[in-house]
This record gives C-alpha cells, sequence and structure tokens, in this order.
C-alpha cells in the first residue's frame, strides 16, 4: 500500500501496515489479526509502528502511528495506545498532531485502556483496565497503575510508584518515585474553577506528591499542595495545605534502583556519552527524579537516532544542514521535548527547566548547532509576555517546531541596549511603525516570528512581535566562522506595523523582559558550550587511549594527562554553576540575573580554554576544516560573542553584586 493512501482515522491490519514499510516488529511476537492500526495523525503525518522482540497485541487492540513497544511488552485487547489527542483545554486547542508513544519493556496494558499520543512509559510498568493516560504523560519504570484511573495531560509519574483504582490526577501533577496513592484519590488544580471565561485566565496549580509519600483512600488534594516525602495522609482526609516531609522518614528497605533500561545512550565516544557526564550529576540535584534521568537519556538516544538520519557536520552544505537542523527540531518536537519546561495551560509538558538544562548539555555534547533543539528558545518571550491573540496565534506553531528569533544588536554594539535606535512612530488608529536596522542576528531566515527591541514613541525600549513573513523586513546575510547552522546577518526594519496586542508585557518594559529572559536562557547556552566541551575531551581521550593500545605512543605524557583531569573538573564545576543559574531562573531569585551573565561567560571561557588545551593533543587532525574538533573551536568562539559578549557580562555581574552588597550594608546600617 503507497503510504499516501493512509487518510487520518483510517485503521488498516498488520499485514497492511507491513506491506506499507512502515510496521517493524522483532523475533517471536503475537499480534492478533485482528488487532488494528493508524499511521495518520488528523493532519495525515505517517508515522511507523515499532514492535519489540517478544510483544503480544490482542483482538482489536489500536496502536497509532508513532507507537514503539519495547521487548516483551503485552497490549491487552481493546486498548488504544499513542492516539494523537485533538480537543480544548483552558484556551488552548490541541491541535492532535501524533508523537512519538513509548512504551518501555515489558509493561502490560490491560484491556480497554486508552493511551494517547506522547506518553511515555517506563519498563515493568503496568497500567489497568480501562484507565485514562493523556497526552506526554510519563510513568517511571516498575509503576503499577490500577484500573480506571484517569491521568489528565503532563502529569508526570516516577518509578516504582502505586495508584489505586479509581482515582484522578489533574493535569501536569508531579507523583514522586516511590509515592502510593489509595483508590479514589482526586487532585485539584483549579482554586477558582474558571472555564472558558474570556475576560479571566485560570491559575491552574497542580498538587505535588513528594518521593514516598502515601495517600489514603478517598483523600482529596487541593490546588498547589505539595505533600512532603515520606507524608502520611489519612484515608477520606481533605487536604489544603502542605504536608511536611515525614522527619525519621520510612524505612526503604529493598528500594531496588531502577535497571538501565531504554534510556542507555545509543551513541558514545568510545563507551562515552553525555550522560556518562551526566550520571555522577544527576542524584544530587533537585527536582530531577528518577523518570527525569531516564528521560534525559532517551533524549540522547532519540537525537543520535535523528543526527544519524539527518547529519549536520560541518563538511553538510549551509543550507542542507539549516534544513536538517529544523527538521530534527519539528521531530523533537513530536517527542514533546519543545514544549519542556512551558506549562500544560499553554500546550506544554511542564516538567522541571533544569531537565531541559542538562538536555542542551546532551545537544551541546552532539553538535552545537543544536542550541535550539530543546524548548522554545526566545519564543518562551511570546509564551511568557504576548497577549492571548498572540500567544494563540504563535505558541502551538512554536511547540511544534516553529523558530523565534530575537533582534537586539544594532551597528553601535549589542552591549549598549539602551542606546537602540530602531524606532516606533504611533498613528491615529493605535498602531505603530517601526523603522530601523539589526545586526548579526540570528535564525535570520529560518525564524518564523522575530521579536524585535525598539524604542516606543515615548522613547522607552519595547519589544514587538513580528511575523517574519512581514513585507517589510529585507535581509542582508553574513557568514559568521562558527554556529554557521542557522543563516546570520542583518535585519532591516522598514515601516513594520504593530498593533498593540503586538507589544510584548507594556510599552517601556523592553529591559525588564531582556534581563528575566536572558536570566532563563544563558544557563542553556551555558550548558550547550560545556556539552560541545564534553565531547571534545571524550574525544581526545579515546583518541590517546587507541594510540596507547595501539603502541603508536608508550604511555601518555603527564601533560597530557593533567590537561584532561583539569579539563574534567572544570567542566564539571561550570555544569553545576550553570544547572544552578538554571534553577534560580526557575524560582524568580533576585540573584538570577547575575548568575545567568556571570555563569554564561564563565562556562563559555571554561569550555573555550578546555578545548584549546586539549584540541593540540589530537594532533594536526584537530586543524583539519570538516574535523568536529575545528567545529568545536569555531562553535565555542562565537559564543563568546552571542547572548552577551563576555567582558560586558562580567561587568554586568561585578555592578550588580556592589549593588548587592551596598544594600546590605545599608541594611545592616539601618
Ligand atoms: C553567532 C552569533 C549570533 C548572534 N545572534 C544574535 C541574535 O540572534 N540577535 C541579536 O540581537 N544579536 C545577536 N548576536 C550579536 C551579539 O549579541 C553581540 O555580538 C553582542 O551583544 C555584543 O555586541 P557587539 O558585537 O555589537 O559588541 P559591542 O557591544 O560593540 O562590544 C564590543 C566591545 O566594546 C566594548 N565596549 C562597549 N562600550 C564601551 C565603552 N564605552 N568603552 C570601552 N569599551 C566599550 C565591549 O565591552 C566589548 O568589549 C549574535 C552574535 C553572534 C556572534
Amino acid at each position: 500500500m503507497d503510504e499516501h493512501e493512509f487518510v487520518p482515522g483510517a485503521a488498516v491490519s498488520a499485514a497492511e501496515l507491513a506491506r506499507s514499510g512502515l510496521l517493524r516488529v522483532g523475533e517471536a511476537t503475537q499480534i492478533s489479526p485482528y488487532a488494528l492500526f493508524m499511521p495518520a495523525d488528523e493532519y495525515g503525518s505517517v508515522r511507523p509502528v515499532e514492535i519489540g522482540t517478544g510483544c503480544r497485541v490482542g483482538a482489536y487492540a489500536v496502536l497509532c502511528g508513532g507507537t514503539v513497544l519495547g521487548a516483551g511488552t503485552c497490549v491487552e485487547e481493546h486498548a488504544l495506545v499513542g492516539r494523537p489527542e485533538r480537543g480544548y483545554a483552558v484556551r488552548h486547542v490541541y491541535p492532535g498532531t501524533g508523537a512519538r508513544t513509548v512504551l518501555g519493556r515489558d509493561a502490560v496494558v490491560r484491556s480497554g485502556a486508552v493511551i494517547y499520543a506522547g506518553v511515555e512509559i517506563g519498563d515493568g510498568t503496568l497500567v489497568g483496565h480501562h484507565t485514562l493516560l493523556r497526552s506526554l504523560v510519563t510513568v517511571g519504570q516498575e509503576s503499577q497503575l490500577g484500573h480506571h484511573l484517569t491521568v489528565e495531560r503532563a502529569s508526570r509519574i516516577g518509578v516504582q510508584v502505586r495508584c489505586s483504582p479509581g482515582s484522578h490526577l489533574t493535569s501536569s501533577c508531579v507523583l514522586a518515585d516511590r509515592v502510593f496513592l489509595g483508590a479514589g484519590v482526586r487532585t485539584v488544580n483549579d482554586r477558582e474553577l474558571i472555564w472558558r471565561d474570556p475576560d479571566r485566565e485560570p491559575e491552574l496549580v497542580p498538587p505535588r506528591f513528594e518521593r514516598g509519600a502515601r495517600v489514603g483512600s478517598g483523600s482529596v488534594i487541593l490546588a498547589g499542595v505539595t505533600v512532603g516525602e515520606d507524608a502520611l495522609v489519612g484515608a477520606g482526609s481533605v487536604v489544603t495545605r502542605d504536608i511536611p516531609r515525614r522527619i525519621g522518614g520510612l524505612r526503604r528497605a529493598g528500594a531496588r534502583a531502577p535497571q538501565q533500561g531504554p534510556g542507555r545512550p545509543a551513541v558514545s565516544i568510545n563507551g562515552h556519552s553525555a550522560a556518562v557526564w551526566l550520571a555522577p550529576l544527576l542524584p544530587s540535584l533537585p527536582g530531577v527524579a528518577e523518570l527525569d534521568a531516564l528521560r534525559v537519556g532517551r533524549f540522547e538516544d532519540t537525537l543520535a537516532n535523528l543526527l544519524s538520519r539527518y547529519p549536520v557536520s560541518s563538511r553538510v552544505e549551509p543550507r542542507v544542514r539549516s534544513r536538517r537542523l529544523a527538521r530534527i527540531r519539528r521531530a523533537l518536537a513530536t517527542g514533546g521535548f519543545l514544549g519542556l519546561a512551558v506549562s500544560a495551560r499553554d500546550g506544554g509538558c511542564g516538567g522541571p527547566a533544569i531537565v531541559q538544562a542538562l538536555m542542551q548539555f546532551t545537544c551541546g555534547y552532539h553538535d552545537a548547532d543544536l542550541r535550539d533543539a530543546t524548548g522554545l528558545g526566545h519564543g518562551r518571550l511570546i509564551a511568557q509576555h504576548a497577549a492571548l491573540p498572540v500567544r494563540e496565534r504563535w505558541l502551538s506553531r512554536l511547540i511544534a517546531g516553529d523558530l523565534a528569533g530575537i533582534a537586539i544588536t544594532e551597528s553601535h554594539g549589542g552591549s549598549q541596549v539602551h542606546a537602540t535606535t530602531t524606532a516606533a512612530t504611533a498613528h491615529p488608529d493605535g498602531t505603530w511603525t517601526v523603522v530601523g536596522t539589526k545586526t548579526w542576528i540570528s535564525r535570520l531566515n529560518e525564524a518564523a516570528v522575530f521579536i524585535v527591541f525598539f524604542k516606543d514613541p515615548a522613547g522607552r525600549l519595547s519589544a514587538g512581535v513580528i511575523d517574519a513573513a512581514d513585507r517589510g523586513l529585507e535581509r542582508h546575510p553574513a557568514v559568521p566562522c562558527g554556529l554557521t547552522g542557522w543563516a546570520w546577518g542583518e535585519l532591516r526594519l522598514h515601516d513594520v506595523r504593530l498593533r498593540p496586542c503586538d507589544i510584548l508585557c507594556r510599552p517601556g518594559e523592553g529591559m525588564a523582559l531582556l534581563r528575566s529572559h536572558f536570566a532563563h536562557y544563558r544557563p542553556l547556552v551555558a550548558a550547550t558550550a560545556l556539552g560541545v566541551a564534553a565531547a571534545v575531551h571524550d574525544t581526545v581521550a579515546a583518541q590517546l587511549s587507541e594510540r596507547w593500545s595501539a603502541g603508536i605512543i608508550s604511555k601518555p605524557r603527564d601533560n597530557a594527562l593533567i590537561a584532561l583531569g583539569r579539563a574534567y573538573a572544570q567542566i564539571n564545576a561550570a555544569l553545576l554553576a550553570a544547572l544552578t543559574a538554571q534553577q534560580l531562573a526557575e524560582s524568580d531569585d533576585h540573584r538570577a540575573e547575575i548568575w545567568g551573565c556571570a555563569i554564561k561567560a564563565h562556562a563559555v571561557d571554561v569550555a573555550n580554554a578546555a578545548v584549546a588545551d586539549l584540541v593540540p593533543l589530537a594532533g594536526a587532525g584537530g586543524c583539519a576544516v570538516g574535523s568536529p574538533l575545528e567545529k568545536a573551536g569555531r562553535d565555542l568562539r562565537a559564543l563568546l560573542y552571542a547572548d552577551g559578549i563576555h567582558d560586558s557580562l562580567y561587568r554586568a555581574a561585578g555592578r550588580a553584586v556592589m549593588n548587592l552588597s551596598r544594600v546590605s550594608q545599608q541594611r545592616e546600617s539601618a
């Protein structure tokens, strides 16, 4: 059958799907002749179905495109897996695009269960009869979800969790590892019960259950409540306030570390991978559950597979590379990786921002040009600050993979944003027209939308959202020495019209927006740069080992060992600092901006210094054009300027430190 014959909603048999090449089946599988397959989503995008060795799929089970069953998994009769979910939730229409839906090894899906697209389930987890897992839910390994549960969008359930039958978990709920919920537990995320109210937007705050928390049957847990680690809530409770962790805790006898499952990295440099670097850090990172660690590992697998399909090395012609990078971004979008750290209300899949930083380290490890591969990038400004019509226009497109560019820098210098000359003129109908020229703008051709900074008619710095297809935009590309993945150059604005709703926040709030946005963005840049340096480290170490084992060198010299050891320590230390900066930004800490400035500069400096030290150890091959080592050096040099030039960042941090110490001295003397 031809791929084009698969129309949305059409179901075919295993044999028909196999004939079209869209069914990948391992050995010793049992697929009922009555099992059905729906390869196309609402938009007609067709995805394959993968069924691992020893799986069983029962009669009238329906598997949709993008479903992956790990070895030994059983999907019983009448279960539905991987169905794209189209629908409305709190001012957002979910378009019903398909996504990868992954059931780990030896998982069991009981008959009648419904699992929507983008769900990930760990090894050995059981999903009971008639349980509903909505889009982008993640469940860790060896968890047991009883029958008749409803788990709303983007909830995150940890490892070895037990949910007894008949419970309701509201959207974006977090159940950390080893949580136990009795039967009929209800959770609430809405404080005011608002739905489809054009004037008010509900503040949705899901409850959170910390590791080992236990909740008795029939309890109701209200919005925003945290049930602390090992805490015990009696049956039938209505919990309105946080429950502290149980001091002294419960004995965790017999708690086994989950086995390494599909999170193992597929690609490594002589047994190394980004995951090897991250493994010692993960257990000590606050807010990162075992499940998150698993997702980070799985992300590396996904990324490595995509890179093998769409190689982006510097030998690939720039236009082709840019197209491939965009395809990788779209493919990651279907896996929910762009919705990371975006709330479920906005169509994202929630999750801690620190996990995004870990994934950006992984991106850098594979190629610095993947600096936009997770999250919304500069599109976060739209998600956070745009007026409703603009958010509705762009947000679902951004989450689906469209790219946002940011235009700040002008020829007088990017470090002097206060001297911006691009300016708006007001018109009687309330619109403005913007005129000016921006330089060194990345994503020049690829961005679907630009966030442009300019002076408003009152002379205050403001930011507006401009469709990249606007006829008033003119582009003049230049060629950067590094970070060549996206086009780069000058963006001229000729009378570009802005409606009041196109302005981010309020007129005059441009500087505050820039500062808070880059407090979030710079730690991601820092993590990406450190990933680049880590890959160079592993490449050089692997080459030295190979030369040593082949007898080409008698043993590594001291200078090589010292350089490797020093770089290892410096990369790890800077990465921990970048993760701290990310957490400060996430919690809106007043020190987030200083950390963002100082740590971006420090991490990129550390990465540059490590690469400068290490690359000569690989010999002249590291100097050849097209060598990944040479590309790493060029990309890291570009990062000395992109997203803030370093002396200016250190200066900003120094100034902030002086102000902070003056304020505290004044407080002490008062
Ligand atoms: C690959 C890449 C991608 C980029 N992408 C984007 C993008 O998407 N959007 C965007 O807006 N920009 C982008 N940029 C631009 C980048 O943000 C700027 O390079 C950066 O902000 C620094 O600005 P500048 O290069 O104009 O340097 P300047 O601001 O001119 O600074 C140059 C030097 O002059 C110094 N200086 C400034 N003022 C004084 C003074 N009064 N006295 C003495 N010294 C001074 C600075 O400290 C610095 O050392 C990108 C750059 C690169 C390399």
